[in-house]
Order: C-alpha cells, then structure tokens, then sequence
C-alpha cells in the first residue's frame, strides 16, 4: 500500500496544528461533529429528491463510542460519506485560500495563536491531531458499491485502500494521546461526562440528534435494602437540544422559556431584567437574542468579568465564539446572550476582511437595538429603568464620557441623575423640559450623597428661585458638565459657581463691608484667595465656592488617586451679609478684634466642612470653639 504525503502547505499546517499549545483542545469535537452534520445535511438534501436514498429526516443521528482500553474515540455519522477521490481531495488538501489566511492570523498573533481560528479557517478536520496520535476515517459514500479507509499518523502521510462497511457515512476514529506532564490532558476526551459538557458548550444547536451511550448507575438484581448493590448500564442518549431559542418566533416562545433559557445558559438564578430579540435578513443576516441581567454579577468589574463579557455567537447551529467582545460596546458589555449568523462561516472561511465588516455591522445593529430597548424600558417602566440604572447606569455613563464625550449623543438620554425638586432621578430631557422660561443652564451640584447635596448651601439661592438642580454624587459625575458642556443647547453650571447667570441677580452694595473682608482675608491669609459676599446664601453663614477651574470634588478625586499632584481648588469664601453670624463679626472687630479673628476662623471652618474638605486642624477647630464659651 501507497503512503502518500500530505501537499507541502497541509503539511505545514498540520504541524503548525500539532505543535501549537493551544489553549483549547477541546474544540476538535465541535468540528468533527460539524463535519458529520454537513455530511448528513447532504444526504438528507439529496433524499428530497431521490427516493432511493431510503431515509427519513428523522433517521439521521451523530453518534459518538467511546472505548477506554483502547484509547479511542469514535465520531460516526450516517450522511452523505466520501470515495476514494473525496478522501484524497478533502482530507488530504486543504483548501488553499484557508491556509494562507491562517499563517497570516498566526504570524500577527504572536505566540499565542487563538483556538477559535481553526473552525473559522475550514481546517476543522485537521484539529484532531491536537488530541489524536492517529486517525482511521472509515467511509462509504451514498450510492457506491466499495467502502474505504483512510488513515494518517499525522504529518508523515496518510494511506487510502479499500475496506468493508456495511452502511452508508462515516466512521471517524481517534486515536487518543498519552497525557502528557498534564494531568488528564488528553484522558479526559475518553470521558462521558466530558464529552457530553463538550456537547452542550459547542454543539447543542446542531440540527441531528448527537447520541452516546452514557453511563447510568441502577440498583443491582438480587441487591436488598440492607445491602444494595449499584451497577452501571448503559443507555444510549441525545446529549444536544437541536433546535435553539432564537430561531423561533418571539411570539411563539413563552416569558418562561426566555427566563429559564437565559438562567440556565448564563448560570444566574435571578430571571433577566430585559429580553432582546432580533432577527434581521438582508445585507447581513443574523438571530440575537439578548438579556440585560436583572442583578449585576458577583465578579461585576474585574478583570475575570471583563473577561468573560460579551456574547456568544453561533454559526448553523454551532457556537464560534464566546465570548465574542467585538459584538458589544464597550457600554453594554453587561448584556449577556446569543447571536448567530449564517453569514459568518462563510465569510471568515474565505476572508477575514469580510468577516470582519460583517461582524462591526451586526455590531452597530445590536447596539442601536439595545439602546432603543433600554430608552422603551426607561418610558415603560420607569422603576425597572431605575433599578436597572442603579446596577449598569455607570458603565453607561463612562461609556458616554469616554474619548471626549465621543458616544455623548448616543448615550446622554439613557443616564439618570437625582434631582432636588422631584426628589428622585430624573433624565436629561425631563430637566430641560421642566426649566424656567428664564434659565439659562442646567444647575448642578457634586457631593459625596443626594442628602449631603441638598444641605449644601450653595443650592439656597436656586432652590429658593425654584429651580432644580441635579446632584452629581458619582466621581465620573464631576467631568460630565465638562465633557457634555451642554444638553439641548442648554449649557451645563454647577450651583456653586460664581456666576449663576440668574435673571435679574440683584446685585446689593457690599462696598462697606470691604472693611471686614479684608480684615478677615488677612486673618485667614493663604487659606482663602479671596473674601466675597454670597449672593446665593440664604440661611446659611457661609460656603466655600472654587470658581473656574479645579473643583472640590476634583481635588477629593485626584487626592484618592494622585496625591503627589497636590491638586488643589481655589478657596474663595462667600459671605451671607445678612446673617447674624457675619454682623457678630461686623460688630467684634470694633469691640474685641481678636475675637473677630476667632470668628473668622471658625466660619472658615464651617465652611471648609460643608464642601466636604477635610480641616487642616480639626482639634484647633473644636478649641477655638471651645474658647468663646
Ligand atoms: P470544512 O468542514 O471547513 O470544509 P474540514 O477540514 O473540516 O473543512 O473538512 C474537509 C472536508 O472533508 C469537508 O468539507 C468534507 O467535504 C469532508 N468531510 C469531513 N468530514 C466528513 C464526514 N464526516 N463525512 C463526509 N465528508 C466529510
Ligand atoms: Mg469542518
């Protein structure tokens, strides 16, 4: 018998196959399983019009046999099988346009070639020889009289000779590795249980029942209660679900199949918040069908979660990738679920160019989608939104800060923000509507908690003018005026500036007091750049306001982060003219100056408080307190 080498370029990548530590070995099953599925899909086409074929759809089946001792696993299938000429053009080739592309990826990835590549290159046959040190393809094709037997210890060559086989399809048989260093590296693949997990995580979609006989422990005859005996029998099983979720109709699944769906695929014992489904024909066609989890996972933002984000995308009823992050936003990554494409396989098959323009165009599909979702969720069910929007809302927000406010117009209607006069969060364009004929900015206001917010002073004058403010109490809050600098064309203006543009801001005559600013300026020296009269403060003293510039809240945020920057905001102390604290100190400065200066200080004090600062001296505070008593 003939040994026949392998074309130089199969060659080459079968040792590329063979000698790569891929990470997943695990996915040469999915890809003989595929290969069986193609195989029967042929046969049953060619029986809708060729009644000698014999079959019924329903007679189709992948079974996989399992024999430990020898070390082999057996993939059979009852398709459309190959002859000689077949075996020599399919297994003993490998489509060129493929294997260019796959050194290619190979080459730019560096070390670490990317397991996902082999089904995607249509070098799925090759795969096993990652986990077999010899194979035996034992086939008959449909309508042939001879059978034949193909076998190949991997990259010295491969024979082709005739064989006996009863019945039509393929028999493929892999000869499993000696684990090596690793234990169980290669063992496992002779396992049930593997098998079947492997099953369900790769192929449960695939449409032909995939059997195997699988181990059952059942009390054994003659056994009694006092001492049973458990043997183990055997029985044959379909270990995949074949018909997936999202390709039926949204209104023939029921809430419940979504839910249990969803918990079971995603491991979560909460129902999802939001089901999404899609199903789009056309320049691209795709199946989505998507969740927004009810409850944000247990490893929410680290680096295991962001490994894990993404969905998993589907191809004829085979699972490709997962997670698949190039399919989600970055914004939206908490969106778990399952997208599949007929499209894909071709396109990454022949051209990865292609694959990927169709890949960013389901993309942008699913990311309008889910925002539309999310907005019809915010009007439907307001207190859902808002539950939703406690748990996700941030990585909205930083998604819609991130590169200069680049997603700004995308995402700014999806954020909430808590608001002093409704007393709950409210949206952008909720604000805007309910603004004064005269108001000219969207007022704002950070600190560390919406009831800390609404004690600031700084919110007296607004709230007094009935206007509403929103409180910014999330740290990526604090750069959002910056970044969005306006909504609807209505700027954005902290409640602590300065100048809050107010219609007809009377303007009092605070000349004669310049007398006691200066006094307490020169009291208070370099701690304050400057000693204003307040024309925002109603019941208040005083307060602290920063101007342009760096604010408290991101001096709090850049002393947490970068205390070596020493960040600090302006200090300008504001003054409430009419209050009585401010006339004790008018009148002190005559009478008792240095009393005057204690006055000073502990308003300064107070004031520093309020924002939220930390005291220089906290126990020089409380004895100057003490002293006046
Ligand atoms: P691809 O499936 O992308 O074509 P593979 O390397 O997985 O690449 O398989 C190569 C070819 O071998 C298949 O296209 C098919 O023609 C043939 N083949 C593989 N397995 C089977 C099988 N079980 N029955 C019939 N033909 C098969
Ligand atoms: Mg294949």
């Amino acid at each position: 018998m003939e040994k026949k080498e392998f074309q130089a370029e199969s060659k080459r990548m079968l040792e590329l196959m063979i000698h790569s530590i891929y990470t997943h070995k695990e996915i040469f099953l999915r890809e003989l399983i595929s290969n069986a599925s193609d195989a029967i899909e042929k046969l049953n086409y060619r029986s809708l019009t060729d009644e000698n074929v014999g079959m019924n759809r329903d007679d189709f089946a992948i079974t996989l046999t399992v024999d430990r001792e020898a070390r082999t696993l057996t993939v059979s299938d009852n398709g459309i099988g190959m002859n000689a000429e077949d075996l020599e053009k399919d297994l003993g080739v490998i489509a060129a346009s493929g294997s260019g592309l796959f050194k290619k990826e190979l080459a730019g990835k560096g070390a670490s070639p990317e397991n996902e590549v082999i089904g995607q290159f249509g070098v799925g046959f090759y795969s096993a020889f990652m986990v077999a040190d010899h194979i035996r393809v034992l086939t008959k094709k449909y309508g042939e009289e001879g059978a034949w037997l193909w076998e190949s210890s991997g990259a010295d060559g491969y024979t082709v000779e005739p064989a006996e086989k009863a019945t039509v399809g393929t028999e493929i048989t892999l000869h499993i590795r000696e684990d090596g260093e690793e234990k169980d590296e290669y063992s496992r693949f002779l396992r049930e249980y593997t098998l079947e997990q492997l099953v369900r995580k790769y192929s449960d979609y695939v449409r032909y029942p995939i059997r195997m006989l699988m181990p059952h422990s059942v009390k054994k005859e003659g056994s009694s209660e006092e001492k049973p005996e458990n043997e183990e029998v055997y029985e044959y099983e379909t270990l995949n679900s074949m018909l997936p979720l999202w390709k039926r109709g949204r209104f023939e699944v029921t809430k419940e199949e979504y839910e249990s769906f969803y918990q079971e695929h995603f491991a979560d014992p909460e129902a999802p918040r939001l089901v999404i489904t899609a199903s789009v024909e056309g320049n691209v066609s795709y199946q989505a069908l998507l969740f927004v989890p009810a409850k944000a996972p247990f490893n929410y933002g680290t680096e295991q979660w962001q490994k894990e984000a993404g969905v998993q995308l589907y191809s004829a009823g085979v699972m490709i990738m997962d997670p698949c992050r190039d399919l989600l936003p970055e914004e939206f990554s908490f969106v778990r679920g399952v997208v599949e494409s007929p499209d894909l396989s071709l396109n990454i098959s022949r051209e990865l160019l292609q694959h990927d323009r169709q890949l960013k165009l389901i993309a942008s599909n699913l990311e309008k989608k889910i925002r539309t979702e999310l907005l019809k969720l915010q009007k439907d069910d307001r207190a859902s939104y808002e539950a939703f929007y406690e748990t996700f809302g941030r990585q909205i927000k930083v998604g819609a800060l991130e590169d200069g406010g680049a997603k700004k117009d995308k995402l700014q209607d999806l954020l909430l923000f808590y608001s002093s006069s409704e007393k709950k969060p409210v949206t952008l364009s909720e604000y805007v509507s309910r603004m004064k004929e005269d108001q000219k900015y969207i007022y704002y206001l950070s600190g560390e908690s919406a009831s800390a917010v609404d004690r600031m002073p700084q919110t007296e004058i607004l709230k007094d003018r009935g206007m509403e403010i929103l409180y910014f109490t999330d740290r990526a809050d604090e750069f959002l005026a910056d970044t969005f600098y306006s909504y609807q064309e209505k700027p954005f203006r902290s409640a602590a500036d300065d100048n809050l543009g107010l219609p007809e801001e009377e303007k009092k005559d605070t000349k004669k007091y310049e007398g006691t600013f200066a006094f307490i300026k020169e009291t208070l020296g370099d701690k304050v750049s400057e000693v204003v009269a307040s024309s925002r403060l109603k019941t208040h003293p005083v307060c602290l306001s920063s101007g342009d510039g760096v604010t408290f809240e991101m001096e709090k945020y850049f002393a947490a982060v970068r205390p070596d920057l020493d960040m600090k905001a302006r200090r300008i102390l504001e003054i409430n003219t009419d209050h009585a604290a401010f006339k004790a100190l008018e009148k002190a400065r005559e009478t008792d100056p240095e009393k005057a200066a204690k006055y000073a200080e502990i308003l300064y004090s107070q004031a520093v408080l309020i924002a939220g600062l930390p005291l220089e001296d906290p126990s020089g505070y409380t004895d100057l307190l003490c002293s006046l008593w």
